[in-house]
């Protein structure tokens, strides 16, 4: 752990005062006396709280203010390694910089069943090897479900849940010999990856390959910027600091934005290091669950693939984090505890001492700015691996397409995705679409002027509809994270797309992600022009990224070569044209000066305050009254917005209404913040959120 941040680790002697930091929802560290054997800190402890047991870690000497007669003894000290100094600070840090409560924090740390339990065996089911092809219903999706487990230990509870049946279903098969029932330690090591194999780096791949092994192998923290454009040999070049991470005996993270992308990228490590490395997301089965954390604290999980509360794990020595896509806005955390795992993923690498490397093919500006500030080093990877060649990008000009208003495609691309269709290639129709409001533009101008309105951006439905009318003939697949239920079905779908299961395909921003479809080879962009306008500052920003990812899709393959075409009414917009063109520098450069001159982030600071109450004049008081009494704020130069209804403004029965403050980069913000807050007791059926660098609006 880098000194900056040292947390010493002390013993106590049974009778000593402890502080203990619980999970439940308490505003301070709690005093305990050290249990018979004595604690130390980082021990996850069981103590009494009133008449309940609850789970704790022992967080430093006792904070004091009690009477020390009546201070209880702690319960006892669970079988778990205790929780390392490392991820004491990081938890600390991160609730002072989100202003999050501790206990919040360490709740996010100890998502993992049983953890005071000490190691058992349990009975768990895996498939016996043939399967017949004469099964019930039931039992093949029984069948399915353990595929889908791949060989992770999974309870007949778990699996029973999983296939939608009862156990008797499961307990059939085993009758039968398809499935084998086994007992198993609890908690068994992940196979060991080995690295000693892996692809030759070729041109850019070499150096980059090499700053980043030489950085796992020098240990320490250093951040950078692993730039290319998709398929250019990011993640063959991260997977090489993977390999001299494991080489080095140290343990190693990827956090991916999406659980869709895990399969695919499994299979490659897999491919790669000989076995699956531990996977941790909610998909997960509580025993996997338990068994990662344990393994994890103990060093029996080499390498960590996961979503973004992987960040929490015991790690017992990383030496490596690699935040895949960090530009994703999945990686904001939205819900409880408002975080972004790309931020958090730094502050943990700096914490404990190891390297972190943020990949993408469109980073966030927030990253561009901290390269420009030398803070991150930049590695670009330049063409693409092998023959395939960026897609042509070029602009349909809505203005002369006259259509009606009812319909989308425009003659232009109509035409080009017949081309193509008739081939037997697919064609991908992409819809730029959040959920904001519909953006009116004029449709002769293409500005936002009285007279001829039209509602940009259809919803999928009617896409589809008019697609459907258009090329009755083609095979129409729909991908849209609303409309699946399930990740494993959103999987299911992406699969038969690649298969050539569909001519056209109507997507949003999930196809934006990654996904390759190697039949792929158009690009129509339906609606170019909507993520350019309205209140949010990262529009132009995330419209950028998403064109330039939506058009790689195209032509992955080197035998065919893709074209993306882009509907606009406003083909002069500098973002537009900076996509076209393919100058990204430029883009980002005037963005850049857009945000410096607006005093907005990454050259400021902001904080969303969100209040929600069933009393619609309730929030409205109490946010008129927080930006009133805002002296701490105005101390420090900050001003603050609203308060005004949020554009989501009813969410389950609760008015929501929002502050915006924003405040100069070197500000104490988050003081000054804890400061303001203070000075108000919450009306009861008001909540009250406070979102740091927020990335949403609504
Ligand atoms: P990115 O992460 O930038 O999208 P990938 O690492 O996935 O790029 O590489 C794209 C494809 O090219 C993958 O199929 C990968 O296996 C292949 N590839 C990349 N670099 C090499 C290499 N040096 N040798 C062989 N294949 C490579």
């Amino acid at each position: 752990m880098s000194e900056r941040f040292q947390v010493a680790d002390r013993v106590y002697q049974a009778g000593d005062l402890v502080g203990v930091l619980t999970t439940e929802p308490l505003g301070r560290v709690l005093d305990y006396r050290a249990p018979e054997g004595g604690c130390g800190d980082g021990d996850f402890v069981e103590v009494p709280l009133g008449p309940r047991r609850v789970l704790g870690v022992v967080w430093g000497p006792a904070v004091g203010g009690w009477d020390p007669a009546k201070v209880r003894p702690i319960g006892r000290v669970l079988d778990a390694r205790p929780m390392r100094a490392e991820l004491r600070a990081f938890l600390a840090k991160a609730a002072d910089y989100t202003l999050t409560p501790l206990p919040s924090m360490l709740r996010l740390a100890t998502r993992a069943p049983g953890l005071g339990e000490p190691a058992s065996m349990r009975r768990v089911y895996r498939l016996a090897g043939a399967v017949p092809n004469t099964l019930t219903e039931a039992r093949h999706r029984v069948v399915e479900a353990l595929r889908e487990f791949r060989g992770a230990p999974v309870t007949i509870g778990e699996l029973a849940e999983a296939a939608e049946c009862g156990a008797s279903v499961v307990k059939g098969l085993v009758k039968l010999g398809v499935v084998v029932e086994e007992d198993a330690p609890r908690d068994a090591p992940y196979p060991r990856l080995r690295a000693d194999v892996g692809m030759r780096l070729v041109g850019d791949q070499v150096e980059a390959g090499d700053a980043l092994v030489a950085d796992v192998a020098r240990g320490g923290y250093a951040a950078t910027l692993l730039k290319g454009v998709t398929g250019s040999g990011k993640t063959e070049v991260y997977l090489e600091a993977v390999a001299e991470c494991l080489r080095s005996r140290k343990q190693a993270l990827v956090l991916l934005p999406e659980i869709a992308l895990t399969a695919e990228f499994l299979t490659r490590v897999e491919a790669r290091f000989g076995a699956k490395p531990a996977e941790w997301h909610s998909g997960v089965t509580m025993t996997e669950r338990r068994r990662l954390w344990r393994m994890v604290s103990e060093g029996g999980a080499e390498l960590v693939v996961g979503a973004r509360s992987a960040l929490f794990l015991p790690f017992q020595d990383l030496g490596l984090i690699v935040v895949d896509e960090e530009h994703d806005t999945s990686y904001k955390q939205e819900d409880g505890v408002l975080y972004n795992a790309r931020d958090m993923a730094v502050l943990r690498a700096a914490i404990a001492g190891c390297p972190v490397v943020l990949a993408s093919a469109t980073p966030s500006l927030e990253t561009w700015a901290n390269v420009e500030a030398g803070k991150y080093r930049r590695l670009d990877l330049g063409s693409r691996f092998g023959a395939a060649e960026m897609p042509e990008m070029r602009a349909i000009d809505m203005r002369s397409e006259r259509l009606p208003s009812d319909r989308w495609i425009s003659e232009t691309l109509a035409a080009k995705v017949s081309a193509v269709v008739g081939r037997g290639e697919q064609a991908l129709l992409f819809l730029n679409r959040r959920g904001f409001a519909p953006v009116t533009l004029c449709r002769a101008c293409g500005h936002g002027v009285e007279g001829r309105m039209a509602a940009v951006g259809p919803g999928v439905e009617r896409l589809a509809e008019e697609v459907a009318a258009r090329f009755p003939e083609a095979r129409v697949a729909v991908l849209s994270s609303d409309l699946f239920g399930s990740a494993r079905a959103l999987k299911e779908k992406i699969a038969e797309i690649s298969g050539g299961g569909a001519d056209i395909i109507i997507g949003t921003q999930i196809v934006a992600k990654g996904h390759n479809f190697p039949l792929l080879t158009l690009v129509g962009v339906i609606d170019a022009d909507l993520g350019l306008q309205g209140s949010d500052l990262r529009a132009a920003e995330r419209t950028f990224q998403l064109m330039r990812q939506v058009a790689g899709r195209a032509g992955r393959t080197a035998e065919r070569k893709g074209e993306a075409w882009l509907q606009t009414h406003q083909p002069e917009h500098p973002v537009i044209r900076a996509i076209l063109g393919g100058d990204e520098e430029a883009f980002w450069r005037a963005e850049a000066g857009e945000r410096k001159a607006a005093g907005v982030p990454p050259y400021g600071r902001m904080a969303g305050i969100i209040l929600s109450s069933t009393d619609v004049a309730e929030v409205f008081d109490f946010g008129g009254e927080l930006a009133r009494r805002c002296d701490p704020l105005k101390r420090i130069g900050a001003e603050v917005w609203g308060p005004a209804p949020a554009p989501i403004a009813r969410v389950r029965g609760r008015h929501r209404v929002r502050l915006l403050v924003k405040a100069e980069k070197g500000a104490p913000l988050q003081a000054a913040l804890a400061e303001w807050l203070a000075q108000f007791k919450l009306p009861r059926d008001l909540r009250l959120a406070v979102d740091i660098d927020p990335q949403s609006f609504l």
